[in-house]
């Protein structure tokens, strides 16, 4: 007897920790499609129904592998500000950041959700630790308060799981789950900061003296720590101003990428998923016109 009461609260509890996982992803879901309404009408941009769902996905998956950091962060979207920073040519700036923050008894994380995937974080960490330091220094040193560590939560899927989500089998999900760790952690230390900072500056002196000078081809065609593609490839493809990039131009007339010349090179949109989420983007949110005098 008493052991089929014990299984009974077991039962209980277990149904009780069901119900609420059920509530609280359609509570999430709620809250997704709450904020990406009010995004699209602040921003007037719309996401193709897939990348939205991706989004949403990502958000879940989130919550199920890192619930216990979602359930005890004390401040989320914490705004950090450094103003007042002046370049080495005068130019006047300001440096801001958006992080979470867990308190618990005795320590204090400082989080940075980052929607890249862990492997390309874990690859290039010096990136990563060179913008936590800046955060850790305004933090310690302008808010007066005490930090134990700072991590990047990297929400992209690994591919694998990916895999699992799309084969939608629930017991592979679960291992797959298991498996990935998002959370990378990254040492902080103050004595880069200055230097951190000068780099800001320096980039800020470059936009302001109007100096956009492309990386070499050389670089275009070097392959990105942590992935198996050229920087051309990863970031060029995506970039709006490659067609008026010497640098990309020049990286397309030598790549055997490119060996249709010219038309394929001006014809070419960028990876097939993003034409394909651009065209449903546009079929699905963009009412045809009524007028001729709305294509004016
Ligand atoms: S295409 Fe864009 S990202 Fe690539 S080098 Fe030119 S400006 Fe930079």
């Amino acid at each position: 007897m008493k052991d089929e009461l014990n299984l009974l609260k077991k039962d209980k509890a277990r149904l009780k920790e069901l119900q609420y996982l059920v509530e609280m992803e359609e509570w999430i879901t709620e809250e997704y499609e709450a904020n990406y309404e009010r995004l699209r009408l602040e921003g007037g941009h719309a996401l193709s129904p897939e990348v939205k769902r991706q989004g949403l996905l990502q958000v879940l998956m989130y919550f199920r592998k890192m619930r216990e950091v979602a359930e005890t962060v004390t401040e989320t979207e914490v705004k950090l500000t450094l103003p007042e920073q002046t370049s080495p040519k005068g130019n006047k700036f300001t440096i801001e950041g958006v992080v979470d923050i867990i308190r618990e008894k005795d320590s204090t994380t400082m989080y940075d959700v980052k929607t890249h995937d862990a492997d390309y974080v874990k690859a290039n960490k010096e990136d990563y630790i060179d913008q936590l330091n800046v955060y850790t220094h305004i933090w310690q040193n302008l808010r007066n308060e005490t930090l134990n560590g700072t991590a990047i939560i990297a929400t992209q899927f690994p591919r694998t799981l990916k895999k699992a989500i799309d084969a939608d089998e629930e017991e592979k999900l679960i291992r797959e789950l298991e498996k990935w760790n998002p959370v990378i952690p990254i040492p902080f230390s103050q004595e880069k900061v200055e230097d951190t900072i000068n780099k800001f500056a320096c980039v800020v002196d470059r936009i302001e003296n109007r100096e956009f000078h492309p990386p070499s081809v050389d670089e275009l065609q070097e392959r990105i720590k942590g992935t198996k593609q050229r920087f051309a490839t990863r970031v060029c493809r995506n970039c709006d101003a490659r067609f008026s990039c010497d640098a990309y131009r020049e990286y397309a007339q030598k790549s055997s990428s490119f060996s249709g010349g010219f038309a394929q090179y001006i014809n070419d949109l960028g990876n097939s998923d993003e034409v394909e989420n651009f065209t449903n983007t546009n079929a699905f949110e963009t009412p045809p016109p009524n007028d001729i005098n709305d294509l004016i």
